[in-house]
């Protein structure tokens, strides 16, 4: 029966029933019917390119079929154990995930999703270092249970009454908003086309950030504290990287009062940054600990935080970590089929080569339109920041980055939004994704931002 639901029905079913925000993403909200690899198609028929990937999720492909075929096979297998039980696909994982992280970060906690994630390694930092203090970038996202909505800092996911206690924020070393840019790009606004680097070259900024991360730790928090948590792109917030050279002195901080380093790697981990695996890896820092999801099953619910044996021992003294349904035998399987998926077809390498590709093309736009402000990111993590006008940079109204996003999808491309102000569109497709389809979704793109200036014109 709700295979063949009329579209209508399906509407008043999730209003009256489900969650109504989730489907205002587009004025007429999608339903999906199927998908493949960079595909999808809703219940017309119609297909999509999708460049969001189920917010960053399909790192492999939709229904990959490689995927599919292991995930097949141990459902019939064996779906669950608990964390009591040996089975051997969390046994192989472990293994193969630990290989792909360096010394000494090589224990491993299986867990269902990203804000679980964060939740147990804000656990450890606090039980290792002794403190309870935690910081994190304004504009970042960590998560949405109680005790991770300390960390993130949107005003969207702040609520009236306390939550995630212990935790401050500091400015986000943005070299687009932040007050000192992006120095010379931000006195001239056509200059400066960052090629695939992730170190936009505004370096002179990052004295002035690391002032204000000092201030931060001098005034806001105890003296020691227990941690600092970094997305190493953000992602929610836009797709925002930091000054070259900030997270390496931010990191040295943290630890002389006593505080653990955390890369949050759920948006940038498993190669979608292209030149290295592991987003942390660009900044050449190495944490102590690091967390991970979303991309890390290609979609099926999975998430982990890796660590030190150190850490994983002071966890231990301070609680038993349980968790029914992490590290089951269906999330280890696919977890593992996935990593293989990543190596055999050179996923990491695709990110960088198409990645840089599309970045390139959609920077040309930056000079095509004054609306478009920035165009940044790494790998196949690319923001487009919409403004007015390039130089007063105040955020494009809206319900114009609205009616653009629709066009796009309307012309059968899929985009993200991100930013304070949803005024960042975030590209940020599967992995597999090939030169053509990045043709193709740089031209939808144009198109609707051609529609959008004769719109204004008007
Ligand atoms: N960290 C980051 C960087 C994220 O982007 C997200 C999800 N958007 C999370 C944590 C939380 O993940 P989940 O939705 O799986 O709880």
């Amino acid at each position: 029966r709700y295979e063949s639901l009329a579209y209508d029905h399906a509407l008043e079913i999730h209003r009256k029933h489900l969650s109504p925000v989730a489907a205002a993403y587009f004025q007429k909200p999608l339903m999906l019917h199927q998908g493949h690899m960079e595909w999808l198609f809703d219940y017309e028929g119609n297909r999509y390119l999708d460049f969001f990937s189920g917010i960053v999720t399909v790192s492999v492909g939709h229904c990959h079929p490689k995927v599919n075929a292991v995930a097949q096979k141990q459902l019939g297998r064996l779906w669950h154990t608990s964390s009591l039980f040996f089975h051997p696909p969390i046994h192989k994982y472990a293994e193969e995930l630990s290989a792909l992280l360096p010394e000494p970060l090589k224990v491993i906690f299986l867990v269902n999703s990203g804000s679980e994630a964060n939740d147990l390694a804000m656990v450890m930092a606090r039980a290792h270092s002794k403190n309870t203090d935690i910081i994190s970038f304004r504009g970042a996202y960590h998560g949405c249970s109680p005790y991770t909505l300390g960390l993130t800092n949107i005003s969207t996911f702040r609520m009236e009454f306390p939550s995630g206690m212990g935790c401050q924020s500091t400015m986000c070393p943005d070299v687009f908003r932040g007050p000192w840019g992006g120095s010379h790009c931000r006195d001239s606004p056509v200059q400066t086309i960052r090629k695939c680097s992730c170190a936009p070259d505004c370096c002179q900024a990052k004295d002035q950030y690391i002032e204000q991360f000092k201030d931060t730790l001098n005034t806001s928090v105890a003296k020691s504290i227990a941690g600092f948590f970094a997305e190493p792109i953000q992602g929610v917030n836009g797709i925002v990287q930091y000054p070259k050279g900030f997270l390496k002195e931010a990191f040295e901080l943290v630890r002389e009062r006593g505080g653990v380093c955390v890369a949050d790697e759920v948006q940038t981990g498993f190669g979608r940054l292209g030149s290295h695996f592991w987003g942390f890896q660009t900044h050449e820092v190495l944490p102590d600990i690091v967390t991970m999801a979303k991309g890390i099953a290609n979609g099926f619910p999975m998430a982990a935080v890796v660590t030190t044996q150190e850490i994983a021992k002071s966890l231990a003294r301070c609680m038993l970590h349980f968790n029914t349904f992490g590290g089951n035998p269906m999330a280890c399987a696919i977890g593992s089929a996935v990593l293989e998926v990543i190596k055999e077809e050179k996923a990491q390498e695709n990110s960088q080569d198409v990645g840089t590709y599309m970045l390139l093309k959609f920077a040309k736009l930056r000079e095509e339109f004054d609306i478009v402000g920035d165009v940044r990111g790494k790998g196949l993590m690319v923001g487009i920041e919409m403004v007015q006008d390039k130089m007063s940079r105040q955020p494009l109204p809206c319900e114009e980055v609205n009616q653009i996003h629709e066009d796009c999808k309307n012309m059968g491309l899929l985009v993200g939004r991100g930013g304070t102000f949803s005024q960042t569109f975030r590209i940020v497709p599967p992995m597999c994704v090939t030169k053509p389809e990045a043709d193709f979704a740089v031209e939808v793109f144009r198109s609707a931002l051609i529609q959008h200036m004769e719109r204004r014109a008007k």
